[in-house]
């Protein structure tokens, strides 16, 4: 999927490390979001797991 370089605005492709026109660090590519991504689906999975177990002790049996 092209995106425009945010440093001359050219068109590029989103998984490309440098702009092809100005050789910019793309922002574009998917590295950087999945470490970040990463994280934060950790941070969801063990709310996610503590919700599930105090709703599982809570609940009447
Ligand atoms: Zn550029």
């Amino acid at each position: 999927m092209p995106v425009d370089c945010l440093y001359c605005g050219e068109s590029i492709a989103d998984d490309v490390e440098r702009c092809p026109h100005c050789g910019a660090p793309s922002h574009f590519q998917k590295k950087g979001f999945r470490v970040g991504a990463r994280g934060r689906f950790l941070i969801l999975f063990v709310l996610f797991s503590l919700t599930t177990l105090v709703v599982a002790l809570l609940l009447p049996r």
